[in-house]
């Protein structure tokens, strides 16, 4: 039996997990799901903002076998500022994949399965910001790429991005582990790499040369790279092209989104997010979506989607497949689709179609 920590975060994280785990549970799957407390009674302000997770949670979930993460909101970004930060998860995997009955804007979506990596750790996400004017103070002989000093900005703010050798190499391996595994069910081998190496000569070319280098020392894969604005419009032009697609913190977050909207919308997208010693959580790419929360209308896609690399983690490999399974059929079947896939079903209902699918099989 493993042990899987549910975090649900606010908003619609809450009922999409409490969808995921009901059905998780129902389905007989061998995971023993805990539920302890996101806050302290008397709640401890986050630096990220929101309030920190319980000490006695964080420790609950450091001893499970997996996380699995709603979303976070206003007031739970301490809640995953935890799971990914402070815990290091700097392996970010977010796959991209059609399946008929999916609701994709592109008229001919059949065949994307694609995966997006983002370097989760460093870039401009840590959140190194400040005044301006300190940064003239300590840097007075900052120059651009075209020699001019920092005294030609007025009032302002500034964001540091960091890129180490190390951080790339280490995402660029993790990589070129997602792309074979993918090779041996059939994919095609190709690492792409998504940077603005032509502008940013220093940060993103460390990315961009560490990452090719990598992938050179690999004989069964081949390196692509794209210029971040390019990597962009290939995702919506040409998305079957796409194999595994590793970026840099912010580059992975936004193309991730364009690659799950492509597929079928945000409500379908899932993550995993790995770090050092098997520590990993899982979630779903979307956030809180004020929007319709409370409605009982989200989609629970992405968190089973999410499940299923959950589960795969876990090795139980035959209750990944099954579930992964059982997603495809509802949207084979298109009776119990939630409103953003052009369905009319709540949450409740369109996981209950995947459980009756799952037990089906
Ligand atoms: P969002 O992902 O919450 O929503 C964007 C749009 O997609 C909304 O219209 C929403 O209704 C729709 N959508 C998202 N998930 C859906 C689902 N499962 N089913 C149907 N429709 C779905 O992004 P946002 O509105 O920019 O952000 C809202 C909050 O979420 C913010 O506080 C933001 O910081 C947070 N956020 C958290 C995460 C995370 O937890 N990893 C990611 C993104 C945003």
């Amino acid at each position: 039996m493993k042990t899987v920590v549910a975090l649900p975060g606010e908003g619609i994280g809450i009922e999409v997990v409490d969808a995921a785990c009901e059905l998780m549970t129902a389905a007989g799957m061998p995971v023993k799901i805990l539920t302890p407390p996101q806050r302290d009674p008397n709640p401890v302000p986050s630096p990220a903002g929101g309030h920190a997770l319980p000490e006695s949670t964080r420790r609950t979930a450091r001893d499970a076998d997996a996380v699995l993460f709603g979303a976070a909101g206003p007031s739970t970004s301490g809640v995953v500022a935890w799971l990914r930060w402070e815990m290091e998860a700097w392996g970010g995997v977010r796959p991209a994949k059609f399946y008929p009955g999916m609701r994709s804007p592109l008229a001919d979506p059949e065949g994307i399965d694609l995966v997006v990596i983002r370097e989760n750790s460093e870039g401009i996400y840590p959140g190194r910001e400040g005044d301006l004017a300190e940064l003239k103070r300590v840097m007075p002989g900052s120059r651009d790429r075209l020699g001019r000093g920092l005294d030609g900005y007025g009032e302002g703010r500034y964001a540091v991005k960091v890129v180490t050798r190390q951080g790339a190499e280490r995402i660029a391996r993790f990589a070129c582990d997602v792309a074979r595994k993918r090779k041996a069910r059939g994919g095609r081998g190709v690492v792409g790499c998504a940077t603005k190496s032509n502008v940013l000569r220093q940060s993103d070319a460390l990315f961009h040369h560490t990452v090719e280098e990598i992938v050179a020392g690999c004989p069964d894969l081949r390196f692509e790279h794209f210029h971040v604005d390019d990597a962009a419009r290939r995702l919506i032009r040409f998305p079957k092209a796409m194999d595994v697609l590793v970026c840099m913190n912010q580059y992975g977050d936004i193309l991730s989104d364009v690659a799950g909207e492509v597929a079928g919308g945000l409500g379908v997208a899932p993550s995993a997010n790995h770090g050092d010693d098997g520590w990993a959580y899982f979630e779903s790419v979307h956030g809180s979506a004020p929007d319709i929360a409370g409605r009982g209308i989200a989609n629970p896609t992405a968190t089973l989607l999410s499940c299923v690399l959950l589960l795969d983690h876990l090795g139980l490999e035959t209750e990944s497949r099954r579930l992964e399974a059982a997603v495809a059929r509802v949207y084979r079947d298109g009776r119990a689709l939630t409103p953003d896939q052009g369905g009319r079903a709540t949450t409740k209902a369109m996981s209950a179609a995947v459980l009756d699918a799952y037990r089906s099989q």
